[in-house]
This record gives C-alpha cells, sequence and structure tokens, in this order.
C-alpha cells in the first residue's frame, strides 16, 4: 500500500496544468484529493478522472486569493474528510507588463493571487493541522521567476520571491509543530497559462538545456516526492525543477 495512502490533501489550481497532473499523481498514490478551483467545471472534470481511476477526489470551489474562502477550504476539507495532511498551494495567474504600464490593478491582481492566496493557505492549513495535532505537509509552487528578473514580470517576480520566502520562514516557525514546508521552482511548463503563442513558447522552450517545455507530469512527480515519506529532510526549501534554465545563459 502506498504511504500516500488515505492522506487528505488539498491542491489549489487544481483544474489545469501542474495542479491537474498533481491531483492525479497523489490521488493515484492513493491520497484523498480535495481540488479547488474557482473554474468548477475543470475540477470536477479531475474529480471524475480521479474516480474513475478507483481514487477518491471531491471538488471545493474557492478563490484563493480570498481568505474567507480558503478558511472556507480548509473547514470543508476536515469535515468531508476528516482530516487534513497536507496543502498543494500552486494556484496562480499570470499578467505581463512593461514596468511602467504595471499599474496597481494589475500588480495587486498577480500578488492577490500568486502571494496572498500562498499566505492563506500556509495560514488556514497550519493553523488546523497544529489543531488537529497533524504532523502535515505543505508544498508551495514558486517559479524560477522567484529568484530571477524577467522583463514584463515585476508583479510576477515580486510575488514568487515572497512565495520562496513564505516557504522557508514558514518551515522555521511550523517545524516545531512537526509540520514541513517546502516548494518547486518549475521552469517552462507546457500549461495554458503560457497563452496560445508559438512563437514565444518556442522561444521559451529554447531556454531550456533539453530545448523543450518541461510536461507538468515532471512537475507533479516532484511535488509527490515532496509529501512523501523520502523527503523529510528537505525543510524550508524550494526545489527548481526546471530543466537547468537557472544554470546557463545561451
Ligand atoms: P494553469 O494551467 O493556468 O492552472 C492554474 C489553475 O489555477 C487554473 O485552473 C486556474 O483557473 C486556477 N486559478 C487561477 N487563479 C485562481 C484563484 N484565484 N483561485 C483558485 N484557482 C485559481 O497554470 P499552471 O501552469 O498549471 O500554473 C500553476 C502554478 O505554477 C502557478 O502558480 C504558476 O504561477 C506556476 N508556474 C507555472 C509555470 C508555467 O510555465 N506553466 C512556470 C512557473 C510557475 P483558470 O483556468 O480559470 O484561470
Amino acid at each position: 500500500m502506498s504511504e500516500l495512502h488515505g492522506k487528505v490533501i488539498i491542491v489549489t489550481g487544481a483544474g489545469s496544468g501542474i495542479g491537474r497532473e498533481t491531483a492525479l499523481l497523489l490521488a493515484v498514490q492513493g491520497a484523498f484529493i480535495v481540488a479547488a478551483d474557482f473554474n468548477e467545471i475543470a475540477a470536477k472534470e479531475v474529480v471524475s478522472l480521479i474516480e474513475a481511476a478507483s481514487g477518491t477526489a471531491d471538488f471545493y470551489k474557492a478563490d484563493v486569493s480570498k481568505g474567507d474562502e480558503v478558511k472556507g477550504l480548509i473547514d470543508w476539507t476536515v469535515e468531508r474528510f476528516g482530516t487534513l495532511n497536507g496543502i498543494f498551494n500552486n494556484a496562480g495567474i499570470g499578467l505581463v507588463k512593461p514596468f511602467l504600464e504595471m499599474d496597481p490593478e494589475s500588480y495587486h491582481r498577480v500578488i492577490n493571487v500568486n502571494q496572498h492566496g500562498v499566505y492563506y493557505g500556509m495560514y488556514y492549513a497550519a493553523k488546523k493541522m497544529v489543531e488537529l495535532q497533524v504532523e502535515g505537509t505543505i508544498v508551495n509552487t514558486a517559479s524560477i521567476y522567484g529568484t530571477m528578473a524577467a522583463v514584463g514580470s515585476f508583479n510576477y517576480n515580486a510575488a514568487k520571491a515572497a512565495v520562496v520566502m513564505m516557504t522557508k520562514s514558514g518551515a522555521l516557525e511550523l517545524a516545531e509543530h512537526g509540520i514541513r514546508v517546502a516548494g518547486v521552482a518549475p521552469g517552462f511548463i507546457d500549461t495554458p497559462i503560457l497563452g496560445g503563442n508559438e512563437e514565444r513558447k518556442n522561444r521559451l522552450a529554447a531556454q531550456h538545456m533539453r530545448g523543450k517545455l518541461i510536461q507538468p507530469k515532471k512537475v507533479a512527480s516532484v511535488v509527490a516526492f515532496l509529501f512523501s515519506e523520502g523527503a523529510t529532510a528537505i525543510n524550508g526549501q524550494t526545489i527548481p525543477v526546471d530543466d537547468g534554465y537557472l544554470s546557463f545563459k545561451k
């Protein structure tokens, strides 16, 4: 039996891309999944796929940029499945603009989802785990853009850098409760967030050592490892899943 069997894990942004593949993989490994997304149709589809594979999952509609909705997600999960062992704070958006056009609305929109959404997930999940005396695991999705700057990404850079540090800072304070926090920093992953511009995608692909966009399954497998016992000594770190993106410049 898999070590994740019966572990209750929330995946935010589960309706698409990295979240979807991770929800499917964790479920195959035996976890009970709460697929959280504000895209209800997409997340319900993921639940159906998990059930078709004999897994266990349910759906909860939540906008991670709203603290009360994330708190509702955590409370509902415990009512539905009886406990909470983990959360993958993954939902995120992109909004590329030159800095001089980075008006407060464009800045706050990305910060609210990509930074505050992760904070809400960490905070409400950790409070619940401590209340339940569960030694759980929190995994956050950062980005290569959490440690390197990119043109047009001031909002995204700021939010993802915050996720890298929130992962460290949260790990430090939660360790005494047996709660572990880690993160992934994906390179460019072949998901809808990249948009449909093939020329741009080819340009981005060329920045990886193998010259290809990374498939979301490759991030899912690292996230699943971070939730596993094998990763017990990984705490506060954000693991690049970037096919060398951060390691070279052509
Ligand atoms: P994706 O395919 O667009 O999936 C993101 C999912 O999150 C979508 O279902 C989206 O719904 C949902 N979502 C967006 N805002 C939300 C909110 N406020 N509350 C709840 N759900 C929300 O993107 P992805 O590539 O898998 O991205 C997942 C994470 O990886 C993000 O944090 C992203 O920043 C990060 N990341 C991605 C890449 C990449 O190249 N793909 C690289 C580095 C980091 P809608 O479809 O309705 O918007």
